[in-house]
């Protein structure tokens, strides 16, 4: 029938932004481009093409690349609503009639279609005919090319879909659901804390979704933890890339400071002081990596340091606004999310954290800001502060194949 395969993608809540949606559009493309690559050279004359084209955007591959394996990379493209595989016709009612039957014929052979309904548009005002009579048409010519095929306008086994465009029309059923969201970089970037947890990883994932870039910050104990331990984290962050592409990580050696906490400051405050730390961190690499956000996988109550007295102390290290989209999730929900988007057999993999190192037998759940001000004051937080990340590593994330 065509010589390539042709994916039709429909864009979300892209396709909402008025004025802004031909830079919407320009970003999803440029997205779809870049998960596509790990398959094959994407462009015009390459073995996959995605371009855009009076509202829709397109993906056209050569026949013998994997179809299922292009339908998954676009779908895990944010910003994509759903894809159909489709088939092309000359835009008048001779052509599409005749690749219909065909059409049609090759589904009753698959899967033993019975009924099926036409559902006709144009993008074409000016083509004669109106859509329900384009309906009418095709599923007469249908009915006569394939005799054992019967109409049901109410629940037909087959909805095929007849797109009348301008220079083309294209012929399909069904539809593969993406994510939704919206185009990684339509909405800034943010400096994620990443642990090897299951929350943060969910939470990065979900901002991500909503436009941002990620840019990513990770603190280990060394040597008390472990270098697999990073690995895992490296891991973890991949699989994040292979929704969002690539991003950077900084990794951090926090023991210096965990130490220098232990030794000046009271026992339960440990893991508050632990944490403003990582926040100020993360917010001095923000601001030196143009990030307008920090990101965190905290969830109010889930753990000592989570309660929102110890959120609000948390907060009160840094100006910068802190996103955290877990804040309203159950664990169960969080786990959900975390199998759903496949990092959770990842996340339980047991290594070590920096957070358990020296981790305080009672933390205190209802820490003062004042207290806790008065603490640090026996540290000098800004030359270690500016220790640490002197000794950052950065890490590039490349998404996992
Ligand atoms: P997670 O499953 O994401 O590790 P958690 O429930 O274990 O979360 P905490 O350990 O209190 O919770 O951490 C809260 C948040 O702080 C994490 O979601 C993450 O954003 C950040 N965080 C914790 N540990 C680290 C770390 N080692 N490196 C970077 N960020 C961290
Ligand atoms: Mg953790």
């Amino acid at each position: 029938m065509n010589e390539r395969n042709i994916l039709i993608v429909r864009c979300g809540e892209v396709a909402l932004k008025g004025m802004n949606k031909p830079y919407f559009e320009k970003m999803l493309v440029d997205r779809v481009r870049a998960n596509l690559k790990k398959i094959s050279p994407v462009g015009q004359n390459k073995p996959i093409d995605c371009y855009r084209q009076e509202g829709l955007i397109y993906v056209k591959a050569d026949k013998d690349l994997d179809l299922k394996k292009i339908i998954k990379e676009v779908t895990k493209v944010f910003g994509v609503q759903s894809v159909s595989v489709a088939v092309e016709a000359e835009p008048n009612l001779d052509s599409i009639g005749a690749v219909a039957v065909q059409y049609m014929n090759e589904l009753i052979e698959k899967d033993n279609v019975k009924t099926f309904k036409v559902l006709a548009k144009r993008a074409d005002k000016n083509f004669p005919v109106k859509s329900p009579e384009i309906g009418r048409i095709v599923g007469a010519k249908v009915l006569i090319g394939c005799k054992v095929l019967k109409v049901d306008v109410h629940e037909p086994d087959v909805l095929l879909h007849v797109d009348l465009r301008h220079d083309v029309a294209y012929i399909y059923d069904g539809k593969v659901n993406g994510l939704g969201g919206l185009p990684v970089g339509t909405n800034g970037k943010g400096m994620t804390l990443l642990s090897g947890g299951i929350d943060s990883p969910v939470a990065t994932w979900m901002m991500a979704k909503r436009g941002m870039m990620i840019e990513a910050v990770h603190f280990h104990s060394y040597p008390y933890t472990s270098e697999r331990a990073k690995i895992k984290v490296e891991e973890l962050a991949s699989i994040v890339a292979s929704y969002c592409g690539k991003f950077r990580m900084h990794v951090i050696n926090l023991l210096p400071i965990q130490e220098a906490i232990v030794e000046n400051c009271p026992e339960e405050e440990t893991t508050i002081l632990v944490r403003r730390f990582m926040m100020k961190i993360a917010e001095a690499l923000a601001i030196e990596t143009d990030c307008q956000a920090l990101i965190t996988g905290e969830d109010l109550g889930q753990v000592a340091s989570q309660t929102s007295d110890a959120l609000v102390v948390t907060d009160a290290a840094v100006t910068l606004p802190v996103f955290r989209p877990l804040i309203g999730m159950d664990k169960v929900e969080i786990m959900e999310k975390a199998q759903q988007i496949g990092t959770f057999e990842k996340s339980i993999e047991p290594y070590e954290d920096c957070c358990t190192v020296f981790l305080p037998k009672h933390p205190t759940t209802k820490p003062r800001l004042e207290r806790i001000l008065e603490s640090e004051s026996k540290l000098d937080c800004e030359a270690l502060i500016k220790a640490a990340i002197e000794k950052e590593e950065i890490v590039e994330i490349r998404p996992e194949e």
